[in-house]
């Protein structure tokens, strides 16, 4: 366990990476976006609520949302009293309202009503950093992205996949090590890797089926009864059973 040396080679770390994606595979088969939509509009707005919130809040909130705003024009115009009033449950309302309303207006005026399927556009429009217009990209038209949220750059750090700490270095550096095609299921993979098995403060090092290639084995717990109680979701139990079994 954690067997990994100091003076790693890049290919080494390259390898090392794959072999731990492919793992990410099989640990979290059912990693998905879990942020409800059925447009490119509506995982926008969605990404947009999910600042600082939690997935299930927002979808809590967004079927209402989506069904009285299902067009561009239609939060360029909203009533801002009445769009502040919906979405107040996902926190930072103010701030939130006034990015869909200037989304709306500005897929408006630029872009016909239509969210843009390109980087260099999304990332210019209200709202929209990187990491937003990776997870539009990525699931929205099946462009790969790497989406590095605070899970993302918790893990890789953790794997010494990069030294990096700003996102988009993360993202150029992850780039680098994993085939382009395996972007957008990789990042839903570690982020939920991130949430149900390696934690922020307690990650479940006696649980994870990856830790013989991790340098951080030993962040948490190691006993495995200890650690297998520190895993979460509907799939713990198989997660804790891979782990017994590499
Ligand atoms: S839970 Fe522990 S062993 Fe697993 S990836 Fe996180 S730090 Fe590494």
């Amino acid at each position: 366990m954690g067997s990994v040396t100091v003076r790693e080679t890049e290919l080494g770390r390259k390898r090392r990476a794959r072999r731990m994606a492919r793992l990410l595979e099989a640990i979290h088969p059912d990693a998905h976006c879990e942020l409800d939509h059925g447009s490119p509009l509506e995982l926008a707005v969605a990404t947009i609520l999910s600042a600082q919130c939690t997935d299930q809040r927002v979808n809590e909130v967004t079927p209402i949302l989506f069904r009285k705003y299902p067009t561009a024009a239609a939060y360029a115009g909203a009533d801002r009293a009445e769009l502040e009033t919906l979405i107040k449950p996902t926190g930072f309302f103010r701030n939130k309202t006034d990015s869909l309303i200037k989304l709306g207006q500005a897929l408006v005026d630029r872009y016909g009503g239509e969210v843009p399927g390109k980087m260099a556009d999304l990332d210019s429009l209200p709202g929209i950093g990187r990491k937003t217009a990776n997870v539009i990209l990525g699931n929205a038209f099946g462009v790969p992205g790497l989406t590095v949220d605070t899970h993302f750059a918790r893990l890789v750090g953790r794997w010494e996949w990069t030294a990096e700490v700003d996102p988009v270095k993360i993202e150029h550096a992850v780039g680098a090590l994993i085939e382009r095609r395996e972007w957008t299921m990789l990042s839903h993979r570690i982020i939920f890797h991130g949430r149900r098995v390696c934690h922020a403060r307690k990650p479940a090092c006696g649980a994870c089926a990856l830790a013989r290639d991790c340098p951080a084995y030993g962040t948490g717990p190691t006993e495995p009864d200890a650690a297998a109680k520190l895993v979460k979701g509907p799939r713990a139990d198989e997660i804790v059973a891979m782990a017994r079994a590499t």
